[in-house]
């Protein structure tokens, strides 16, 4: 099948690359003719492990190519997938001009039947609005339909969960863009991935409902994690033991610094918003929780900083170990590392960090920020280090080791996920959140 892709970040150029992969001819859309050139010469703008090799591949291949022009794009594909960001607006609501100016732009030049599929992650009743805009502008009119499709793969996992995902749901007002996507997905189809389909509201629910359940089960542990601290229990061990029911399971239920990245935190906020529009006030209620206990832990972070110094941060040489949202990505939108560096540098505390992926990307947010190459040397001179994003390397610290370089053998474990005793037998002063 003939596909365009519009908007080629991480979700958009991870379908084109997959969907390319699955034997469709793709085109990639991009407005930013820069990060399309990239593209095109076979580099990914990101880090996303095993992509690059596979976008080479595609683009050798001749099933994958790159355009800015979206007559292109429309006069080539049957389906467009519509994959542009939905960042927060200041108000906290999805700032929806990406994807407007995405439709604006394809509209025009639809002139013949086809189906646009939006993948993005939007408010209930987007899709619905959007047909009517596009209906209004494209010379095909009502032989443009659409479908929801909404994306749940995860950075880090991307292609295993483009090309093997846990489900597809496929959100339609009839039955034949529903039958299109099912041939879009024959392959995963036939492997067993089971199709859901329904119609566009509940499919756009789906994903945003998706992400408010997991933001919920991460605040959930760390409101444990803050009851831990205050009676002196481990949250490790509780949801350890809280993981092993069943009905509750062990994922999304590690404590720590909570969430970040481009999706949970902007998603929850969004769906929110849309909540007090709807007039669902328990919605609005336990979203707001959620979010306030999740950027509760990044200032306990900075709380046990100032402890660990005896008092002041100002002019405290702190080192900080990981910069990223989450081990496995170079993403730092949203990062907790990175608004707890803010917190830290608001106090006048010197900050030194380390990321085995993100330090270009940190350092274009937050070029005032100081960067290291290596751990040792975020650690130097170091009155506290803290541990922001659990990358394996830093588990593998030798303690001792990293005494020799530091002022002050203090650590802050804000992932739960360095050993304790072996750090404190190296005469750390080892503290850690929700545990002893
Ligand atoms: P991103 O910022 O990485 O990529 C968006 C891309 O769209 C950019 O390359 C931008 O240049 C391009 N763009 C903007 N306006 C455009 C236009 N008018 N025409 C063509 N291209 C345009 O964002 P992302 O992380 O890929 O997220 C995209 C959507 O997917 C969001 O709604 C997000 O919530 C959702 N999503 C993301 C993930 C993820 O892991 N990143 C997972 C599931 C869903």
């Amino acid at each position: 099948m003939r596909l365009t892709v519009i908007g080629t970040g991480y979700l958009g150029l991870t379908h084109a690359v997959c969907m390319a992969e699955l034997g469709h001819e793709v085109i990639g859309l991009d407005t930013d003719a820069k990060k399309v050139a990239q593209i095109a010469a076979g580099e990914t703008p990101f880090f996303e492990p095993g992509l690059e090799a596979l976008l080479r591949k595609n683009l050798d291949a001749g099933r994958l190519r790159l355009t800015t022009s979206y007559g292109e794009a429309a006069e080539f594909g049957d389906i467009h997938f519509l994959c542009v960001g939905t960042p927060q607006a200041a108000d906290g609501s999805a700032d929806m001009s990406h994807v407007h100016s995405a439709v604006d732009g394809l509209s025009p030049h639809l002139s013949s039947a086809c189906l646009v599929v939006g993948k993005s992650t939007v408010p209930v009743g987007t899709a619905r609005k959007l047909i009517a805009r596009i209906r209004s502008r494209a010379p095909a009119k009502d032989k443009v339909e659409i479908a929801w499709n909404p994306e749940f793969l995860r950075e880090g996992f991307a292609i295993q969960d483009s090309l093997s995902p846990d489900r597809l749901v496929f959100g339609a007002m009839s039955d034949r863009p529903a039958d299109l996507l099912r041939q879009v997905y024959a392959s995963p189809i036939a492997s067993g991935t089971p199709s859901l389909i329904m119609d566009l509201e509940t499919a756009e629910l789906v994903k945003v409902s998706a992400n408010a359940f997991l933001a919920t089960k991460i605040s959930f542990i760390n409101a444990m994690a803050e009851v831990c601290e205050k009676v002196g229990a481990d949250v490790v061990r509780l949801a350890e033991a809280l993981g092993r029911d069943e009905r509750i399971g062990r994922r999304f239920l590690a404590p720590g610094l909570g969430f970040g990245g481009g999706c949970l935190p902007k998603d929850i906020r969004a769906f929110r918003s849309s909540a007090e529009e709807l007039g669902v006030d328990s919605l609005v209620n336990l979203l707001g929780e959620v979010d306030a206990i999740n950027l509760n832990r990044r200032s306990r972070v900075v709380d046990l900083a100032r402890k660990a110094v005896g008092g002041k941060l100002t002019g405290r040489r702190i080192g900080v170990l990981g910069l990223a949202f989450k081990p496995g990505s170079d993403d730092v939108r949203d990062s907790p590392s990175l608004h707890v560096c803010g917190l830290l540098m608001h106090e006048s505390a010197v900050v030194t960090a380390h990321d085995p992926a993100a330090l270009n990307a940190a350092a274009r947010i937050r070029p005032d920020l100081r960067y290291a190459d290596t751990i040792s040397k975020a650690a130097e001179g170091a009155d506290v280090v803290l541990h922001l994003t659990e990358w394996s390397e830093y588990q593998a610290i030798d303690p001792a080791m990293l005494a020799a370089v530091v002022a002050r053998r203090n650590i802050i474990d804000a992932r739960c996920a360095l050993d304790g005793q072996l750090w404190r037998s190296a005469g750390w002063a080892f503290q850690v959140l929700g545990r002893q």
